[in-house]
Protein backbone atom coordinates (compact mmCIF):
# COMPACT_ATOMS: atom_id res chain seq x y z
CA UNK A 1 0.00 0.00 0.00
CA UNK A 2 2.77 2.70 1.03
CA UNK A 3 4.77 1.17 -2.00
CA UNK A 4 1.95 2.69 -4.29
CA UNK A 5 1.18 6.10 -2.03
CA UNK A 6 4.47 7.39 -2.86
CA UNK A 7 4.51 7.85 -6.71
CA UNK A 8 0.98 9.31 -6.28
CA UNK A 9 1.97 11.58 -3.49
CA UNK A 10 4.90 12.51 -6.13
CA UNK A 11 2.66 13.24 -8.63
CA UNK A 12 0.14 15.01 -6.35
CA UNK A 13 2.88 17.94 -5.46
CA UNK A 14 4.02 17.79 -8.88
CA UNK A 15 0.88 18.49 -10.74
CA UNK A 16 -0.21 20.74 -8.03
CA UNK A 17 0.98 24.23 -10.06
CA UNK A 18 -0.49 22.97 -13.45
CA UNK A 19 -4.26 22.32 -11.61
CA UNK A 20 -3.41 25.65 -10.33
CA UNK A 21 -2.60 27.15 -13.70
CA UNK A 22 -5.55 24.97 -15.45
CA UNK A 23 -7.85 26.99 -12.74
CA UNK A 24 -7.19 30.09 -14.19
CA UNK A 25 -7.68 29.34 -17.82
CA UNK A 26 -11.61 29.35 -17.70
CA UNK A 27 -12.29 32.62 -19.51
CA UNK A 28 -13.14 35.50 -17.17
CA UNK A 29 -16.26 36.64 -17.35
CA UNK A 30 -16.92 39.53 -20.25
CA UNK A 31 -19.14 42.44 -18.43
CA UNK A 32 -20.69 44.71 -20.11
CA UNK A 33 -21.26 48.64 -20.12
CA UNK A 34 -18.21 49.41 -18.74
CA UNK A 35 -17.17 48.20 -15.94
CA UNK A 36 -13.62 48.19 -15.06
CA UNK A 37 -12.51 45.05 -13.37
CA UNK A 38 -11.21 45.84 -9.70
CA UNK A 39 -7.17 45.49 -10.15
CA UNK A 40 -5.83 42.07 -7.90
CA UNK A 41 -4.13 43.54 -4.41
CA UNK A 42 -2.39 39.96 -4.85
CA UNK A 43 -1.34 37.30 -7.24
CA UNK A 44 -3.23 34.17 -8.22
CA UNK A 45 -3.40 31.39 -5.42
CA UNK A 46 0.03 29.37 -5.65
CA UNK A 47 -0.05 25.39 -4.87
CA UNK A 48 -0.04 24.39 -1.32
CA UNK A 49 3.15 22.96 -1.49
CA UNK A 50 4.56 25.97 -3.05
CA UNK A 51 3.50 27.48 -0.55
CA UNK A 52 5.17 25.54 1.97
CA UNK A 53 8.38 26.47 -0.03
CA UNK A 54 7.82 29.72 0.82
CA UNK A 55 7.68 29.16 4.12
CA UNK A 56 10.54 27.23 4.27
CA UNK A 57 12.69 29.34 2.10
CA UNK A 58 11.89 32.08 4.79
CA UNK A 59 12.79 29.82 7.56
CA UNK A 60 16.20 29.09 5.95
CA UNK A 61 16.86 32.61 5.47
CA UNK A 62 16.11 33.79 8.64
CA UNK A 63 18.64 31.38 10.19
CA UNK A 64 21.30 32.05 7.56
CA UNK A 65 20.57 35.75 8.40
CA UNK A 66 21.34 35.00 12.05
CA UNK A 67 24.51 32.97 11.69
CA UNK A 68 25.83 35.86 9.35
CA UNK A 69 25.19 37.96 11.49
CA UNK A 70 25.93 36.99 14.96
CA UNK A 71 28.32 34.20 14.36
CA UNK A 72 30.22 35.14 11.04
CA UNK A 73 29.42 38.76 11.23
CA UNK A 74 29.58 39.74 7.96
CA UNK A 75 28.48 42.06 6.11
CA UNK A 76 28.69 40.84 3.09
CA UNK A 77 26.89 37.40 3.47
CA UNK A 78 24.58 39.63 4.93
CA UNK A 79 24.09 41.98 1.63
CA UNK A 80 24.04 38.51 -0.76
CA UNK A 81 21.01 37.41 1.52
CA UNK A 82 19.33 40.66 0.67
CA UNK A 83 19.76 40.24 -2.12
CA UNK A 84 18.52 36.96 -2.87
CA UNK A 85 15.52 37.32 -0.64
CA UNK A 86 14.82 40.63 -3.11
CA UNK A 87 14.95 38.23 -5.59
CA UNK A 88 12.55 35.39 -4.28
CA UNK A 89 10.50 37.23 -2.06
CA UNK A 90 10.33 40.14 -3.83
CA UNK A 91 10.63 39.75 -7.65
CA UNK A 92 9.88 36.18 -7.62
CA UNK A 93 6.86 36.26 -5.04
CA UNK A 94 5.47 39.35 -6.00
CA UNK A 95 5.81 40.95 -2.58
CA UNK A 96 2.88 38.63 -1.09
CA UNK A 97 2.74 36.58 0.86
CA UNK A 98 4.67 38.89 2.94
CA UNK A 99 5.03 39.19 7.02
CA UNK A 100 4.54 42.92 6.83
CA UNK A 101 0.93 42.48 5.44
CA UNK A 102 -0.02 38.90 6.96
CA UNK A 103 -0.54 41.10 10.02
CA UNK A 104 -3.99 42.48 8.43
CA UNK A 105 -4.68 38.53 8.23
CA UNK A 106 -4.02 37.97 11.64
CA UNK A 107 -6.19 40.58 12.87
CA UNK A 108 -8.72 39.57 9.97
CA UNK A 109 -8.78 36.28 11.73
CA UNK A 110 -9.11 37.49 15.22
CA UNK A 111 -11.95 40.12 14.63
CA UNK A 112 -13.95 37.62 11.82
CA UNK A 113 -14.71 34.26 12.54
CA UNK A 114 -16.03 33.89 8.87
CA UNK A 115 -12.26 33.99 8.05
CA UNK A 116 -9.88 31.20 8.15
CA UNK A 117 -6.16 32.52 7.80
CA UNK A 118 -4.17 29.85 6.11
CA UNK A 119 -1.11 28.52 8.35
CA UNK A 120 1.50 29.43 5.74
CA UNK A 121 0.03 32.84 6.65
CA UNK A 122 0.65 32.35 10.53
CA UNK A 123 4.09 31.13 9.96
CA UNK A 124 4.88 33.91 7.78
CA UNK A 125 3.60 36.24 10.79
CA UNK A 126 5.40 34.74 13.42
CA UNK A 127 8.23 33.16 12.43
CA UNK A 128 10.41 36.94 11.84
CA UNK A 129 8.99 37.88 15.09
CA UNK A 130 10.07 34.66 17.16
CA UNK A 131 13.15 35.40 15.20
CA UNK A 132 13.31 38.65 16.55
CA UNK A 133 12.78 37.83 20.13
CA UNK A 134 15.78 35.81 20.49
CA UNK A 135 18.30 37.44 17.97
CA UNK A 136 17.37 40.76 17.16
CA UNK A 137 16.24 42.15 13.61
CA UNK A 138 18.01 39.83 11.50
CA UNK A 139 14.82 39.44 9.20
CA UNK A 140 14.94 43.64 8.45
CA UNK A 141 18.62 43.29 7.58
CA UNK A 142 18.54 40.41 5.03
CA UNK A 143 15.30 38.99 4.58
CA UNK A 144 12.52 41.73 4.22
CA UNK A 145 11.85 42.37 0.21
CA UNK A 146 10.94 46.03 1.29
CA UNK A 147 13.80 46.48 3.43
CA UNK A 148 15.97 45.15 0.80
CA UNK A 149 14.94 47.41 -2.21
CA UNK A 150 15.76 50.23 0.10
CA UNK A 151 18.81 49.01 1.16
CA UNK A 152 20.24 48.85 -1.99
CA UNK A 153 19.50 52.65 -3.17
CA UNK A 154 21.60 53.59 0.25
CA UNK A 155 24.06 55.83 -1.21
CA UNK A 156 25.10 58.80 1.19
CA UNK A 157 23.28 58.47 4.06
CA UNK A 158 22.56 61.57 6.64
CA UNK A 159 21.76 61.51 10.05
CA UNK A 160 18.36 62.59 10.78
CA UNK A 161 18.39 65.08 13.60
CA UNK A 162 16.82 63.95 16.97
CA UNK A 163 13.56 65.77 17.37
CA UNK A 164 12.81 65.06 13.81
CA UNK A 165 12.94 61.53 14.10
CA UNK A 166 11.16 61.84 17.12
CA UNK A 167 8.13 63.03 15.50
CA UNK A 168 8.66 60.71 12.66
CA UNK A 169 8.92 57.95 14.88
CA UNK A 170 5.09 58.17 15.38
CA UNK A 171 3.68 57.15 12.20
CA UNK A 172 4.35 53.56 12.21
CA UNK A 173 2.32 53.45 15.14
CA UNK A 174 -0.54 55.74 13.68
CA UNK A 175 -0.15 52.97 10.11
CA UNK A 176 -0.21 50.39 12.24
CA UNK A 177 -3.06 51.63 13.78
CA UNK A 178 -5.04 51.92 10.93
CA UNK A 179 -4.34 48.78 9.53
CA UNK A 180 -5.21 47.22 12.34
CA UNK A 181 -8.24 49.20 12.92
CA UNK A 182 -9.41 48.61 9.33
CA UNK A 183 -8.60 44.84 9.08
CA UNK A 184 -10.75 44.21 12.09
CA UNK A 185 -13.71 46.14 10.61
CA UNK A 186 -13.70 44.23 7.23
CA UNK A 187 -12.72 47.50 5.08
CA UNK A 188 -9.85 45.76 3.93
CA UNK A 189 -6.05 45.49 3.62
CA UNK A 190 -4.33 49.00 3.37
CA UNK A 191 -0.89 48.18 4.07
CA UNK A 192 -0.76 46.30 1.12
CA UNK A 193 -3.02 48.73 -0.68
CA UNK A 194 -0.47 51.18 -0.21
CA UNK A 195 2.56 49.47 -0.62
CA UNK A 196 4.51 51.48 -2.20
CA UNK A 197 7.51 49.07 -3.95
CA UNK A 198 5.29 45.90 -4.63
CA UNK A 199 4.59 47.94 -8.35
CA UNK A 200 7.93 47.47 -8.61
CA UNK A 201 8.29 43.83 -7.99
CA UNK A 202 5.39 43.07 -9.73
CA UNK A 203 5.55 45.70 -13.03
CA UNK A 204 2.18 47.21 -12.54
CA UNK A 205 0.80 49.57 -10.55
CA UNK A 206 -0.87 52.59 -10.47
CA UNK A 207 0.78 55.55 -11.08
CA UNK A 208 0.34 56.87 -8.17
CA UNK A 209 2.18 54.53 -6.07
CA UNK A 210 4.98 53.85 -8.83
CA UNK A 211 5.68 57.75 -7.96
CA UNK A 212 5.56 57.27 -4.41
CA UNK A 213 7.60 54.03 -4.30
CA UNK A 214 9.84 56.03 -6.69
CA UNK A 215 9.92 59.10 -4.35
CA UNK A 216 10.86 57.00 -1.02
CA UNK A 217 13.68 55.02 -2.75
CA UNK A 218 14.78 58.77 -4.48
CA UNK A 219 14.51 59.77 -0.48
CA UNK A 220 16.17 56.76 0.68
CA UNK A 221 19.47 57.58 -1.05
CA UNK A 222 20.30 60.25 1.40
CA UNK A 223 17.75 59.06 4.30
CA UNK A 224 18.35 55.35 4.86
CA UNK A 225 15.57 52.99 4.11
CA UNK A 226 12.41 55.59 5.55
CA UNK A 227 9.84 53.41 4.64
CA UNK A 228 11.46 51.16 7.31
CA UNK A 229 11.79 53.46 10.16
CA UNK A 230 8.92 56.03 9.59
CA UNK A 231 6.43 54.03 7.81
CA UNK A 232 6.72 50.29 8.73
CA UNK A 233 4.04 49.66 11.38
CA UNK A 234 5.59 45.60 11.09
CA UNK A 235 8.65 47.48 12.49
CA UNK A 236 6.86 48.45 15.59
CA UNK A 237 6.16 44.93 16.33
CA UNK A 238 9.78 43.89 15.17
CA UNK A 239 11.17 47.28 17.23
CA UNK A 240 9.24 45.55 20.84
CA UNK A 241 10.70 42.16 19.94
CA UNK A 242 14.54 43.68 19.45
CA UNK A 243 14.07 45.34 22.75
CA UNK A 244 13.21 41.89 24.60
CA UNK A 245 15.93 40.03 22.62
CA UNK A 246 17.72 37.60 24.29
CA UNK A 247 20.89 38.35 22.22
CA UNK A 248 21.28 40.87 19.79
CA UNK A 249 24.41 41.98 17.64
CA UNK A 250 27.03 44.20 19.15
CA UNK A 251 29.46 46.76 17.62
CA UNK A 252 32.44 45.25 19.11
CA UNK A 253 33.15 41.24 18.88
CA UNK A 254 34.68 41.97 22.71
CA UNK A 255 34.54 44.85 24.38
CA UNK A 256 34.52 48.96 23.61
CA UNK A 257 37.51 50.97 24.04
CA UNK A 258 35.25 54.15 22.85
CA UNK A 259 37.70 54.84 20.29
CA UNK A 260 34.73 56.86 18.40
CA UNK A 261 35.56 54.76 15.07
CA UNK A 262 31.77 53.87 14.96
CA UNK A 263 30.08 56.55 15.84
CA UNK A 264 28.65 57.69 12.61
CA UNK A 265 29.15 54.36 11.12
CA UNK A 266 25.30 53.50 11.03
CA UNK A 267 22.84 55.16 8.52
CA UNK A 268 19.93 54.21 10.56
CA UNK A 269 21.27 56.65 13.51
CA UNK A 270 20.98 53.66 15.52
CA UNK A 271 23.84 53.72 17.72
CA UNK A 272 24.47 55.55 21.18
CA UNK A 273 26.94 57.39 22.27
CA UNK A 274 28.14 56.56 26.24
CA UNK A 275 26.69 59.47 28.28
CA UNK A 276 27.01 59.80 31.77
CA UNK A 277 24.84 62.47 33.24
CA UNK A 278 23.92 61.24 37.37
CA UNK A 279 23.84 65.21 38.24
CA UNK A 280 20.64 65.35 35.14
CA UNK A 281 18.67 62.49 36.92
CA UNK A 282 17.10 64.67 39.71
CA UNK A 283 15.45 67.14 36.42
CA UNK A 284 14.75 63.92 34.85
CA UNK A 285 13.10 62.42 37.27
CA UNK A 286 10.37 65.41 37.34
CA UNK A 287 9.87 65.39 34.33
CA UNK A 288 9.36 62.12 33.85
CA UNK A 289 6.68 62.24 36.44
CA UNK A 290 4.80 65.18 34.59
CA UNK A 291 4.56 63.32 31.89
CA UNK A 292 3.03 60.16 33.97
CA UNK A 293 1.01 62.63 35.36
CA UNK A 294 -0.04 63.96 31.51
CA UNK A 295 -1.06 59.90 30.30
CA UNK A 296 -4.59 59.83 31.37
CA UNK A 297 -5.03 63.11 29.38
CA UNK A 298 -2.88 62.62 26.53
CA UNK A 299 -5.10 59.52 26.13
CA UNK A 300 -8.20 60.75 26.36
CA UNK A 301 -7.32 63.52 24.01
CA UNK A 302 -6.47 60.91 21.05
CA UNK A 303 -9.66 58.91 21.97
CA UNK A 304 -11.58 61.91 21.84
CA UNK A 305 -10.31 63.41 18.96
CA UNK A 306 -9.97 60.00 16.69
CA UNK A 307 -13.36 59.16 17.20
CA UNK A 308 -14.03 62.05 15.62
CA UNK A 309 -12.69 60.69 12.02
CA UNK A 310 -15.47 58.09 11.79
CA UNK A 311 -17.06 59.64 8.82
CA UNK A 312 -13.55 59.78 6.76
CA UNK A 313 -12.47 56.69 8.10
CA UNK A 314 -15.64 54.62 7.36
CA UNK A 315 -15.38 55.52 3.85
CA UNK A 316 -12.74 53.33 3.38
CA UNK A 317 -15.18 50.33 3.66
CA UNK A 318 -16.78 49.33 0.45
CA UNK A 319 -20.11 49.14 1.70
CA UNK A 320 -20.17 52.79 3.52
CA UNK A 321 -18.91 54.06 0.41
CA UNK A 322 -21.26 52.31 -1.98
CA UNK A 323 -24.00 53.89 1.02
CA UNK A 324 -22.65 56.95 0.27
CA UNK A 325 -22.95 56.90 -3.59
CA UNK A 326 -26.36 55.57 -3.29
CA UNK A 327 -27.47 58.52 -1.33
CA UNK A 328 -25.52 60.70 -3.57
CA UNK A 329 -28.06 59.31 -6.49
CA UNK A 330 -30.77 59.81 -4.46
CA UNK A 331 -30.20 63.36 -4.56
CA UNK A 332 -29.79 63.42 -8.35
CA UNK A 333 -26.47 62.81 -8.75
CA UNK A 334 -24.61 59.95 -11.38
CA UNK A 335 -25.34 56.64 -11.17
CA UNK A 336 -21.95 54.65 -10.25
CA UNK A 337 -21.49 50.76 -11.99
CA UNK A 338 -21.40 50.18 -8.10
CA UNK A 339 -25.15 51.56 -7.48
CA UNK A 340 -26.58 50.32 -10.71
CA UNK A 341 -25.20 46.86 -9.46
CA UNK A 342 -26.91 47.19 -6.18
CA UNK A 343 -29.64 48.14 -7.92
CA UNK A 344 -30.12 45.07 -9.58
CA UNK A 345 -29.16 43.08 -6.56
CA UNK A 346 -32.94 43.45 -4.74
CA UNK A 347 -31.30 44.61 -1.36
CA UNK A 348 -33.37 48.06 -0.47
CA UNK A 349 -31.53 51.14 0.70
CA UNK A 350 -32.43 51.36 3.78
CA UNK A 351 -30.91 48.25 4.89
CA UNK A 352 -27.75 49.70 3.03
CA UNK A 353 -27.71 52.52 5.14
CA UNK A 354 -27.91 50.39 8.30
CA UNK A 355 -25.53 48.41 7.40
CA UNK A 356 -22.87 51.44 6.72
CA UNK A 357 -24.19 52.93 10.28
CA UNK A 358 -23.60 50.09 12.15
CA UNK A 359 -20.12 49.84 10.16
CA UNK A 360 -19.45 53.65 11.19
CA UNK A 361 -20.08 52.85 14.55
CA UNK A 362 -17.31 50.61 14.75
CA UNK A 363 -14.76 52.98 13.65
CA UNK A 364 -15.91 55.07 16.09
CA UNK A 365 -15.13 52.75 18.55
CA UNK A 366 -12.20 51.90 17.01
CA UNK A 367 -10.90 54.99 16.60
CA UNK A 368 -11.56 55.63 20.34
CA UNK A 369 -9.18 52.67 20.94
CA UNK A 370 -6.64 54.08 18.12
CA UNK A 371 -6.50 57.40 19.67
CA UNK A 372 -6.22 55.99 23.11
CA UNK A 373 -3.34 53.48 21.99
CA UNK A 374 -1.61 56.93 20.39
CA UNK A 375 -1.82 59.27 23.33
CA UNK A 376 -0.14 56.04 25.51
CA UNK A 377 2.54 56.03 22.98
CA UNK A 378 3.60 59.63 22.67
CA UNK A 379 3.38 60.08 26.54
CA UNK A 380 5.66 56.77 26.79
CA UNK A 381 8.15 58.41 23.82
CA UNK A 382 8.42 61.69 25.80
CA UNK A 383 9.26 59.85 28.63
CA UNK A 384 12.15 58.16 26.76
CA UNK A 385 13.16 61.24 25.60
CA UNK A 386 13.95 62.45 29.19
CA UNK A 387 14.78 59.61 31.44
CA UNK A 388 18.59 59.70 32.36
CA UNK A 389 20.63 57.44 30.11
CA UNK A 390 23.73 55.61 31.53
CA UNK A 391 25.91 54.67 29.46
CA UNK A 392 29.68 53.90 29.85
CA UNK A 393 30.36 52.94 26.09
CA UNK A 394 29.04 52.72 22.22
CA UNK A 395 26.00 51.30 22.29
CA UNK A 396 23.53 49.74 20.01
CA UNK A 397 20.07 50.74 20.37
CA UNK A 398 18.23 47.74 20.25
CA UNK A 399 14.85 48.54 18.83
CA UNK A 400 16.08 50.68 16.04
CA UNK A 401 18.74 48.56 14.52
CA UNK A 402 18.31 46.98 11.79
CA UNK A 403 20.97 44.32 12.59
CA UNK A 404 22.68 45.49 9.06
CA UNK A 405 26.20 44.56 10.08
CA UNK A 406 27.77 47.50 8.52
CA UNK A 407 29.08 49.14 12.00
CA UNK A 408 30.97 45.53 12.68
CA UNK A 409 34.11 46.92 10.32
CA UNK A 410 34.64 50.28 11.97
CA UNK A 411 35.34 48.39 15.73
CA UNK A 412 39.18 47.81 16.00
CA UNK A 413 38.91 45.21 18.62
CA UNK A 414 39.22 41.91 17.95
CA UNK A 415 37.11 38.96 19.62
CA UNK A 416 39.90 38.29 21.91
CA UNK A 417 40.05 42.06 23.25
CA UNK A 418 43.24 43.31 21.39
CA UNK A 419 43.54 46.52 19.23
CA UNK A 420 44.16 46.01 15.94
CA UNK A 421 46.44 49.21 15.68
CA UNK A 422 47.60 51.54 18.26
CA UNK A 423 44.36 53.62 20.05
CA UNK A 424 47.12 56.88 20.25
CA UNK A 425 47.36 56.87 16.27
CA UNK A 426 43.96 57.55 16.27
CA UNK A 427 43.51 61.50 17.25
CA UNK A 428 40.41 62.81 17.42
CA UNK A 429 40.00 62.57 13.84
CA UNK A 430 37.62 58.97 13.98
CA UNK A 431 34.83 60.22 12.70
CA UNK A 432 34.22 59.43 9.41
CA UNK A 433 31.26 59.82 6.97
CA UNK A 434 28.30 57.19 7.24
CA UNK A 435 28.67 53.62 6.23
CA UNK A 436 26.98 52.87 2.98
S1 LIG B 1 11.22 47.70 8.94
FE1 LIG B 1 9.48 46.77 7.89
S2 LIG B 1 9.87 47.10 5.71
FE2 LIG B 1 11.78 47.50 6.79
S3 LIG B 1 12.87 45.61 6.70
FE3 LIG B 1 11.77 45.60 8.63
S4 LIG B 1 9.81 44.60 8.19
FE4 LIG B 1 10.73 45.17 6.24
S1 LIG C 1 24.21 46.69 12.87
FE1 LIG C 1 25.27 48.63 13.30
S2 LIG C 1 25.13 49.79 11.38
FE2 LIG C 1 23.60 48.15 11.24
S3 LIG C 1 21.67 49.04 12.00
FE3 LIG C 1 22.68 48.08 13.78
S4 LIG C 1 23.88 49.72 14.70
FE4 LIG C 1 23.35 50.40 12.64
Amino acid sequence: MKRHALPWLIFFIVAQPLLAEVQQRFPKPDFQSGYQRPELQTPVPRALALEYLDVFVLAAALTASVVFAHRLRSRRALFMLMIFSLVYFGFWRKGCVCPVGSLQNVTLALFSPAYAIPLTVILFFALPLLTTLFFGRTFCASVCPLGAIQDAVIIKPISVPLPVRAVLSLLPYLYLGLAVLAAAVGAGFLICRYDPFVGFFRFSSSFRMIALGFSLLLLGTVVARPYCRFLCPYGVLLNWMSRLSKRHVRITPSRCINCRLCEASCPFDAIEKPSLQPTAAAASGRLILRFLLLTPLLILAGAFAFSQFDAPLARLHPRVALAADVLAEEKGGAATPAVRAFRSSGETPDELFADAAMIRNRFRRGGMLLGGFLGLVLSLKLIGLVAPSFRREYEIDRGECLSCGRCFSYCPVDKDGNTLFPIESLGNDSNAGKSV
